[in-house]
């Protein structure tokens, strides 16, 4: 017989079939624990229960407990059996799936690769017995009525026990107990209406309580802290509705990793809804900083396809576009409805201590120094630069005054060359980054100007510029773009370019090295966030024609300054998402000073 190079064909018995399965959806210790809460969930848990054990460096014991619906003694011995599952019936069941499990393989999986334990009692049946299963790889070994609560209680022991090569595949202990963690995090923030409760060798590592308030179960795993800069948000389509939270975008992380999006109760991840949600919040973000979200999208079923993955993380939608919009509409709005301007962090520690000494030299010296700096009133001349450019961003046409969504403000004076000082009406110190400002003014000015092609000027004498090969190469794909922008530059030979003309917006310019500045910025990617060439332009412009810092502005400058930067629509952040001004409030400064 050639039986050991395979030459005859069998078909394999059911329990390595599902041994093979099983590699699917049960990848690791925060897979079992995710399938087990899922289908607590779907039970009609209100609490649940999951405790880990580990002894020498490998989880040994994985229990979740519910007090959801139970199973009866008939359905408890069918649930382990491959695609046995009480959530659908026929394949049209499909087209509406309203909970997390439905491919009946879970159970099966999972007792297939270790040794479970099961006691269930159904609901309602206080006085009745409830069911113990013992089933060691995909067999039953033993049944008995005996006494437990409502409910399900499932023991995963040993997993992996008869998989040796997938056992040894199982990361540190600390990497698996982080990824339960986050599992369970994710899906107590999907479902605040369940208490969950996680436990390690006694250990309580997670505790949220049953609340109709998501906000609670937020403050219960990221605190209080957090909070603060979270908004809500709402919208609603005939066919879906958005609701949760998101961070202003003074709270941002540094990758995807806090972007929660649940679809009906499901975690999900998606690219589109990712960009959807990026788009939301447009130039409020830094680069390649993105933001924290709580998203809840509720969908009609039938537009929602989750049988895409055994692990089912992944959806397909109908009408993904209007979704997508949905998601970036109700962002967007949210941010534009809320107070943005961040207010200046400053912690002072609860030890210290008051100086009452006299000043030293040094201090003295830092004293004298900032008032130098402050100028008030009028006292600089030759600001005809900033005069220029200031005029000719008082053509914005924006929100008109008494709907600005920052206050009127009266300038103090101006900081370093940089900083405007201005107070409000209601007593609050704000400081404002004339170059962000007054970048936001030009931004939104250059983006009303919404002709397909720009206005350009040509200049007295065309500017040549030479560039290496590469650069070269992405420029001449530029071109077309470029010129729709309102740049007419020609090649020029090799590796070179004449720029003729520039658009208009940029007013006149002195000094032509600016345009090879300009070119650099094009050429560079942005790889995260792509956006289109005239975005990538417009803003360019805005930044490159704005006050710079260290320009020296009258107060006069200052005031008209921040007029113009009220009609913006949004005069939170410059257009690459970096504050235009920071809020000192009277009780802050009165806490800082210990006056409170
Ligand atoms: P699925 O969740 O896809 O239906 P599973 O293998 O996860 O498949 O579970 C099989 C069936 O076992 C479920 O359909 C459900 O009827 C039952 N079941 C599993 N876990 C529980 C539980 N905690 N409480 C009540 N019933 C459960
Ligand atoms: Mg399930």
């Amino acid at each position: 017989m050639d039986n050991e190079i395979g030459r005859t064909i069998h078909i394999l018995d059911p329990i390595t079939v599902t041994k093979i399965a099983a590699g699917e959806v049960v990848e690791r210790p925060g897979s079992v624990v995710k399938e087990l809460v899922e289908n607590s969930i779907d039970a009609h848990a209100g609490t649940i229960r999951i405790e880990i054990k580990s002894s020498k460096s490998v989880i040994a014991d994985i229990r979740v407990v519910d007090d959801g619906i139970g199973m009866t003694p008939h359905d408890a011995i069918l649930a382990f059996t491959p695609h046995a599952t009480s959530k659908i019936h026929t394949i049209s069941d499909l087209n509406s799936i309203s909970t997390l499990g439905f491919r009946g393989e879970a159970l099966a999986s999972i007792a297939s690769v270790s040794k479970v334990t099961l006691w269930t009692k159904t609901h309602g049946n206080n006085s009745g017995a409830g069911t113990r299963l013992y089933i060691e790889s995909g067999i039953i070994q033993d049944t008995s009525e005996v006494g437990t609560p409502e409910g399900t209680n499932i023991l995963v022991q040993d997993l992996f026990y008869n998989t040796p090569v997938r056992r040894k595949f199982l990361k540190k202990l600390n990497t698996e107990i982080t990824h339960i963690v986050s599992t369970v995090e994710s899906i107590a923030l999907a479902h605040p209406e369940i208490g969950f409760k996680l436990i390690h060798n006694g250990n309580e590592l997670l505790t949220t309580e049953r609340s109709s308030n998501l906000l609670n179960t937020i403050i219960r795993i990221f605190g209080n802290e957090f909070v603060r800069d979270l908004i809500p948000i709402d919208l609603s389509t005939p066919f879906m509705s958005v609701s949760g939270y998101i961070s202003k975008p003074s709270l941002f992380r540094k990758n995807l990793s806090h972007m929660l999006i649940a679809i009906n109760g499901r975690i999900i991840s998606s690219p589109s809804i990712n960009m959807a949600i990026l788009k939301g919040y447009g130039t409020l973000l830094p680069k390649e900083r993105f933001p924290v979200t709580f998203l809840y999208l509720t969908i009609d079923t039938t537009l929602v396809d989750v049988n895409v993955h055994p692990t089912k993380k992944q959806v397909r939608m109908n009408r993904e576009q209007e979704i997508c919009s949905a998601v970036q509409e109700s962002i967007s709005a949210a941010l534009l409805k809320s107070d943005l301007i961040p207010a200046v962090q400053f912690r002072v520690p609860n030890n210290i201590k008051l100086i009452t000494k006299s000043l030293s030299d040094k201090e003295q010296f830092i004293h004298r120094s900032i008032s130098d700096y402050i100028s008030i009133g009028p006292t600089h001349t030759g600001s005809s630069t900033s005069d220029r450019q200031l005029r000719q961003t008082e053509l914005l046409t924006g929100i008109l005054p008494d709907q600005s969504l920052i206050p009127e403000m009266d300038v103090i004076g101006q900081f370093g060359g940089i900083y405007i000082l201005a107070s409000t009406i209601e007593g609050t110190l704000i400081l404002i980054d004339q170059h962000a400002a007054h970048e936001r003014v030009m931004y939104e000015l250059v983006s009303v100007q919404d002709e397909s092609i720009r206005q350009s000027q040509e200049l007295i004498t065309p500017k040549t510029l030479h560039r290496t090969g590469k650069d070269a190469a992405i420029l001449h794909d530029l071109l077309p773009s470029l010129a729709n922008e309102g740049f007419l530059i020609e090649e020029f030979g090799k590796n070179t370019f004449l720029v003729r003309a520039i658009p208009v917006v940029l007013g006149r310019l002195e000094q032509t090295e600016v345009i090879n500045d300009i070119i650099d910025d094009l050429i560079q990617e942005e790889p995260l966030r792509s956006v289109s060439y005239r975005e990538k332009i417009t803003r360019i412009i805005a930044c490159r024609s704005a006050i710079k810092a260290g320009t020296a502005c009258t107060g006069e400058q200052c005031q008209r300054l921040i007029q113009q930067l009220r009609k913006t629509k949004n005069p939170y952040t410059c257009p690459h998402g970096r504050p235009t001004m920071i809020r000192f409030s009277r009780q802050q400064l009165d806490f800082m000073f210990k006056r409170t």
